[in-house]
């Protein structure tokens, strides 16, 4: 990445109200963070602690409740093809073919004209070509969300925003997609920031993993994962990250 990004979240804080009752759900408190480009993020925590919010909050699509999210120093006002965002259920547009998905947003931003042999670029990274003119339905699960993924990618976000983004896909697809992000991510060397249920994904993949707690949503550690790429999931080190995240998550096995 030429350019170099800090993203910022300040004291943020955000609550829902909830829908049964006057009370407020605390998605989160006091949250304050600093990512750079080059960074790879996992977020871990468990179910309702906040991780798809801050993805939210950071993608545009909601406003903090206190504190602020900002992008070199300038909040962040809406969403913006700068921060692009990929989701656990691959949102493509059905009555497109796999090469009309994946040029959809530069069409749309008047810029495929010129741009097309960025398609097929895109297209070989995922391994697609003899899909190009298959539509979504008659993908599999895999294939669907390497399509939602170069769907993002083809506009080179700044920040690239995965929420759960390989939950839906069975152990091996999901092993060799852990591998095709990373390098895209290699590459590129964007800010990366993804969520994950899984604690060896968000080791084998991350700079960094923030562990949160929920009631109320807080980053409770922020761990620096001092490794080579590529990871190997059976080192000594390895497992004792594994064994730090756990304990931190009340997952440990001993001394409990
Ligand atoms: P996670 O992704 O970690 O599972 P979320 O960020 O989705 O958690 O949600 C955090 C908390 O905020 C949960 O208690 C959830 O029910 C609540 N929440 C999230 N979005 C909304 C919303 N739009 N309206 C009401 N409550 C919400
Ligand atoms: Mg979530």
């Amino acid at each position: 990445m030429d350019k170099k990004v800090t993203l910022k979240l300040d004291h943020v804080s955000k609550s829902f109200a909830k829908v049964e009752s006057d009370e407020v759900t605390h998605a989160l408190d006091d949250v304050s963070v600093t990512m750079e480009s080059g960074e790879f993020i996992s977020l871990v925590g468990p179910s309702g602690c906040g991780k798809s919010t801050i993805l939210r909050l950071v993608a545009g699509l909601i406003t903090p409740t206190l504190g602020a999210v900002t992008v070199d120093g300038k909040e962040v006002d809406g969403p913006s093809p700068d921060r692009g965002v990929v989701f656990q259920k691959p949102t493509l547009f059905p009555w497109l073919t796999v090469e009309k998905n994946i040029g959809f947003s530069l069409e749309m931003q008047g810029k495929l004209k010129g741009n097309e042999d960025k398609v097929q670029r895109m297209i070989d990274v995922i391994g697609l070509q003899k899909f190009k003119d298959d539509y979504p339905g008659q993908l599999s699960g895999g294939m669907a969300q390497r399509v939602a993924l170069v769907r993002t990618l083809i506009n080179e976000p700044e920040i690239l925003l995965l929420d759960e983004p390989l939950g839906a896909l069975d152990a091996f697809t999901r092993m060799r997609m852990q591998d095709e992000i990373l390098s895209i991510w290699r590459e590129k060397k964007q800010l990366a920031l993804m969520v994950t249920h899984d604690v060896d994904e968000a080791i084998y993949m991350g700079t960094r993993v923030l562990v949160m707690d929920a009631n109320p949503g807080r980053i409770v550690a922020d761990i620096k994962i001092d490794e080579p790429f590529p990871r190997d999931r059976s080192s000594d080190e390895f497992i004792k990250y594994r064994v730090d995240i756990l304990n931190r998550l009340h997952f440990g096995g001993k001394h409990h």
